[in-house]
């Protein structure tokens, strides 16, 4: 039996490309009213020509105050998947304040902020909801250059706090996708081949990999899973 989302509605970040474009698209198949929010305008005019219906909002969800203003006209939702996320690699060393700053910004700070506005508006609504986080392997084992990449470490504490409200919150930890953050970290042969030496399924990821796992954790299948962290890394974290 097929996931059905019909009459909800949904907000993916980070859906120009990648995981998120591809989370918004089987949402919406799913019959759920989408709202894709990203920062270049032409993935998103890409992107409602391939799936009509998807409602786009172009933001960079840097800018706490346009993030506010944005995300808080478009809901209320029911559905959340904070996705949007950058990957400036650096060794250790040579980590600079500029992608410090980035990472925090988006990767941290942003899912912080969009989930309150979407949380304050369930609570409001006193509808029940769902948010899914996409996090990473990284953020569960020490892997070198990935000192900035700040993938979350307070969703225990949304979930603890907003399930009296009916709210779930719940995380997936992919390991490497060929999307092109994926391509610009590790098409380099050598790399790859010494991570998938690590992965007990021998590969990557694929992109609908994720996308099941985002669509489980947003549907009633998961209804009493809430503050959990689902790897999707073939095995990694336990080789
Ligand atoms: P992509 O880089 O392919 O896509 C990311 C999307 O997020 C793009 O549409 C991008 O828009 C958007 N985005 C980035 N920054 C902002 C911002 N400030 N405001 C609005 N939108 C923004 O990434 P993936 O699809 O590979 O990654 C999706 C998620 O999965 C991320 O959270 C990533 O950390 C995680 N992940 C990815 C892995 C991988 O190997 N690919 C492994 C593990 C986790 P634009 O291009 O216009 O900036």
């Amino acid at each position: 039996q097929h996931l059905s989302f019909h009459g909800r509605r949904a907000l993916v970040t980070g859906a120009g490309k990648g995981i998120g474009r591809a989370v918004a698209v089987a949402l919406s198949r799913a019959g759920a009213r989408v709202t894709a929010l990203s920062r270049t305008a032409a993935d998103l005019e890409s992107l409602a020509r391939e799936c009509p219906g998807i409602e786009p909002l172009c933001l960079d969800l840097a800018d706490w105050d346009a993030t506010e203003a944005a995300v808080g006209a478009a809901g209320p939702f029911e559905l959340l998947v904070n996705n949007a996320a950058v990957a400036v690699l650096q060794p250790f060393l040579e980590v600079t304040r500029e992608a410090f700053d980035r990472c925090l910004d988006v990767n941290l700070r942003a899912v912080l902020h969009v989930s309150q506005i979407v949380a304050r508006q369930m609570i409001t609504q006193g509808t029940p909801g769902a948010i899914v986080n996409v996090s990473s392997q990284a953020s569960q084992r020490a892997l070198r250059d990935h000192a900035v990449y700040c993938k979350l470490k307070y969703l225990s504490v949304m979930a603890m706090e907003l399930g009296p409200h009916k709210i779930r919150v719940n995380t997936v930890n992919p390991t490497v996708v060929m999307t092109d953050m994926g391509r610009i970290n590790w098409s380099d042969p050598q790399k790859s081949a010494a991570m998938i030496n690590r992965i007990p399924l021998g590969k990557f990821a694929e992109v609908d990999d994720v996308v099941n796992s985002i669509l489980f954790l947003l549907s009633d299948k998961s209804a009493m899973t809430t503050g959990s962290s689902l790897m999707v890394d073939g095995g990694f974290l336990v080789s």
